[in-house]
């Protein structure tokens, strides 16, 4: 059977790939959007700790955040050696013994169907700032041995780079689908036509736009994130672990003194991808709150993405209604680089007419779909 997979972020790479890795001949179509939300992500993958209590989503996150270490290997396994991806450690912060006490209760219960998450251990303020020495001093935490962080663009080329080996092929350009009596005949690239048994749409934040010629309205909005790269010098940050302090923001560490410091939620913004003096300030005001010490740290770049978010903030994954051929998944919001590889084997699945993990009933595309827009 042959495939077409639209969008090559974090979730098309991998539905790719895990399609390709099964034999079968697959073609992944991308337009490279500057916004592409894996492109400017963070790279956090520890969903352990949060207080979200959606049973669907954190299926999806638990499973997600489980599934690297084999992807990882699979990978090496095809020769890519580059994927970003090392469990570093996660710890929380907050000033308030009592909250750490529930942080870690709430984790240690969580471990019992998630031994992924590691060790879990409360940790002083010299101990926290031990391990991220530009912390404030006033923080304690909950450590876990498990959490990790990811370079997106790595593991998305390593991913492609694999599933070309494979045998994909790929195409850059910008995709339209043609079709004819409840059934996509084609998608076109300028004047070129492809074809293929199933049809794929992994187009984050743009897909609304590719399905709205079929008289469908997805329901899948952008929320634009603005991040802040900045480098420390002649420091090696390279096992830092992840940050998660109190407020809704975070900080990672890569090597060479790297450090990632965001990101900003801004809804109703459309594809506005101008940094912003304002998004900026509120980064940097509650960054340095935390972490005084990188105000000597040497500002590289802001990058700005856009979130694809779902009703609820769900993601949605299946056929979509009226249509026999076409399969998607999306709104993976601000968990997808931890939901998008697993998410991605998924849909491989599906689109391959085998049988998969997870009840699709909870994550009914068909609920972000209506017909005859004008
Ligand atoms: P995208 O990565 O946006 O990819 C969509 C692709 O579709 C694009 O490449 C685009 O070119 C292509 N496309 C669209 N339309 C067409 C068309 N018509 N023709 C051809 N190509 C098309 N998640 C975590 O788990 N941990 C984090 O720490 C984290 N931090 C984040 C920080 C920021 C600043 C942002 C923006 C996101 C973060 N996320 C994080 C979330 C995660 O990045 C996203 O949920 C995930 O990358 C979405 O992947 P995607 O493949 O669905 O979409």
């Amino acid at each position: 059977k042959t495939y077409i997979v639209i969008g090559a972020g974090i979730l098309g790479a991998s539905t790719a790939y895990h399609l390709a890795k099964e034999g079968k001949r697959v073609t992944i179509i991308d337009r490279e959007e500057p916004g592409q939300a894996t492109n400017a992500a963070a790279g956090i993958i520890c969903p352990w700790l949060t207080q979200r209590r959606n049973k669907a989503w954190y299926f999806l996150a638990k499973n997600g955040a489980a599934f690297y270490p084999s992807l990882i290997n699979q990978l090496e396994e095809d020769g890519e050696m580059e994927t970003g991806y090392q469990r570093v450690g996660a710890i929380s912060l907050h000033h308030d013994q009592g909250k750490l006490m529930k942080m870690e209760e709430r984790a240690t219960k969580r471990r019992e169907e998630a031994p992924e998450i590691g060790e879990i251990r409360q940790l002083d303020h010299n101990e926290t700032n031990e391990l991220f020495p530009p912390l404030s001093e006033e923080y304690s935490s909950v450590h876990v041995s498990g959490g990790a962080r990811v370079n997106g663009q790595l593991l998305r080329d390593a991913l492609l780079n694999a599933s070309q080996k494979h045998g994909a092929s790929m195409i850059k350009g910008d995709a339209k689908l043609e079709y004819f009596n409840g059934k996509v005949t084609g998608v076109y690239v300028g004047n070129t036509k492809y074809e293929a048994d199933g049809i794929i749409i992994t187009a984050g934040a743009w897909a609304p736009e590719l399905l709205k010629p079929l008289g469908l309205k997805l329901s899948i909005s952008p929320q634009k994130a603005q991040i802040i790269h900045l480098k420390l010098e002649d420091t090696e940050t390279g096992s830092w672990p992840v940050v998660m302090p109190p407020n809704n923001q975070y900080i990672l560490a890569f090597d060479g003194g790297r450090v990632v410091i965001g990101a900003t939620h801004e809804d109703e913004k459309g594809f506005d991808r101008r940094p912003t003096f304002g998004g900026m300030h509120e980064i940097i005001d509650k960054g340095l709150t935390v972490a005084p010490g990188l105000s000597d740290a040497t500002y590289i770049e802001t990058k700005v993405g856009f979130r694809p978010v779902a009703p609820n903030f769900l993601p949605i994954i299946g056929s979509i209604p009226g249509f026999d051929n076409l399969f998607m998944a999306n709104g993976l919001g601000a968990s997808g680089l931890t939901v998008g590889p697993y998410l991605g084997s998924q849909l491989a699945k599906l689109a391959a007419g085998e049988d998969i993990e997870l009840d699709l009933d909870q994550y009914d595309v068909s609920g972000a779909i209506s017909d005859n827009i004008s």
